[in-house]
């Protein structure tokens, strides 16, 4: 059980019907559609629909009581007794309970914020949590301005730690998600180009990102990327601490090693840690992770015991084992110039393959600088890489762009996907290492369904 109807009713008085201790709300829907079991509906008014037209579908799955927007109609079918609570924005209203309930609950929040890497840190830091405390953890990608409410309205009763992924496209969301989750320890993983196309510039994505601090308690900590100038303002407050891999970070990451499946890295306490992830992003996002858990007094080898036994949020950086002994990263689940050049430095680093393929594609939402990020993924781009293949008319740019300066790579440009599988399949053979990466509406992992 999370709450009674007679517990909102103390949040909003202005209601029909009855709200006692008696109606209980297991669960919150926003989506008609999902059979439920005593849920409180929270209808959503969209750009293209408006969850109050489904209020009888709500009802017929499960629904026993329901948010609603003050100035519309209340449809004849409800009982008269079934709970109504009036307010004029319902998506205020979750965020309003969302806010409450994690107030009533009180567990110690962490919020994961930054361009790239929330997500995986988001699973790093759960994965390490929950063999302590009982943890509350965003599922998959829910960090924006529903998800986030509705992670919180979903945590148990008993949750000691709620950890909580913040999304964000512009100015002004960090702060008010941040504002309803008041985390106590906060994490930015880094930043990039992700929505530059609404923040302008890096320093605005950084102002930004930066905005979670805005409804952090004072209990705990703000961990950065401490390698990032723009984030410097940050060094001098109180209760931040800098990871990184630079010399002068609260936490320095040194001897960084990245092998066919997992990295290995040491801290300067002299505590080394292996992840079965790849890439020296990830040895950050994972120092992160580790110095949060630290904090919270969780012994090394329970951390590396943790990091070990990872359950990743699928099509992120993840190693399959292909036909004919290829090797195959899918990292087709997003891409931002920050993600693609971090995902050709780890190809590069890594060793034991006689051919490696990059197959990119377009990285989408980058508006007017569109061709100067698509051009600037080449600067990393050398002989070591055998065969470059771009597909989408923005992914041709890094194809020109290596053409005319890296000898040694063979580089071929695609407009359809069947052109790109054709002639990728004469180089499918051992010891070669394909990357896939693109932006999500690529829908790059249709070709690794193709090829594998
Ligand atoms: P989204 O905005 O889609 O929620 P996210 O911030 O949750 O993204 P992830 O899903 O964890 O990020 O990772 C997305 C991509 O970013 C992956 O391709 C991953 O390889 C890359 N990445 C992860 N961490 C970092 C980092 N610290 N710096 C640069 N790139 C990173
Ligand atoms: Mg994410």
């Amino acid at each position: 059980m999370l709450f009674t109807t007679n517990w909102i009713s103390t949040l909003f008085n202005n209601y029909k019907g009855v709200a006692t201790d008696e109606i209980k709300i297991n669960e919150i829907v926003t989506d008609s559609r999902m059979p439920s079991t005593k849920s409180l509906f929270i209808p959503i008014q969209g750009e293209n629909f408006d969850g109050h037209d489904y209020i009888k579908e709500a009802f017929n799955n499960g629904a026993i009581a329901a948010f609603w927007n003050k100035s519309k109609e209340v449809p004849s079918f409800l009982p008269t007794e079934f709970p109504l609570f009036y307010v004029e924005d319902t998506l205020e209203a979750l965020q309003k309970l969302a806010a409450a309930y994690r107030s009533e609950i009180n567990p110690v929040v962490i919020g994961i914020t930054g361009s790239n890497g929330k997500t995986t840190t988001k699973d790093l830091v759960a994965s390490v949590m929950k063999t302590t405390y009982k943890t509350h953890a965003t599922n998959g990608n829910f960090n924006n301005e529903i998800g986030l409410p509705l992670t919180i309205l979903a945590m148990p009763r008993e949750t000691e730690m709620l950890v909580l992924e913040m999304g964000m496209s512009n100015f002004g969301e960090i702060e008010r998600l941040s504002k309803i989750a008041l985390p106590d320890y906060a994490i930015i993983t880094n930043i990039g180009e992700s929505h530059i196309e609404y923040l302008g510039t890096r320093k605005g994505i950084a102002k930004a990102k930066t905005e979670i601090v805005k409804g952090m308690t004072d209990k705990g900590y703000l961990l950065i990327d401490g390698d990032e100038a723009l984030l410097s303002e940050l060094h001098n407050r109180n209760h931040v601490i800098t990871c990184g891999f630079k010399a002068g970070n609260d936490v320095e990451i040194k001897n960084t090693i990245i092998s066919h499946n997992h990295t290995e890295f040491n801290l300067a306490d002299n505590s080394t840690f292996s992840i079965p992830l790849l890439g020296k992003h990830h040895a950050l996002n994972a120092t992160l992770a580790i110095t949060l858990a630290k904090q919270l007094k969780i012994a090394d080898h329970t951390i590396q015991q943790a990091l070990s036994s990872l359950q990743l949020t699928s099509m992120r950086f993840e190693m399959i084992a292909g036909k004919n002994g290829v090797s195959i990263i899918n990292d087709a689940y997003n891409a931002s110039p920050t993600s693609m050049k971090a995902a050709i430095e780890v190809v590069k680093q890594m060793e034991g393959f006689s051919t490696k393929i990059l197959i990119l594609g377009d990285i989408l939402e980058l508006g007017e600088h569109s061709q100067t990020f698509h051009e600037s993924v080449s600067e990393v781009i050398d002989g070591s890489i055998s065969v470059l293949f771009t597909l989408g008319d923005q992914a041709k740019m890094i194809s020109e762009k290596v053409n005319s300066k890296t000898e040694g790579t063979i580089v071929k440009h695609f407009t359809t996907k069947e052109e790109l599988v054709d002639d990728l399949a004469f180089y499918l053979k051992e010891d070669t290492l394909l990357l896939f990466k693109a932006s999500r509406g690529m829908q790059f992992e249709k070709m690794i369904e193709q090829i594998n």
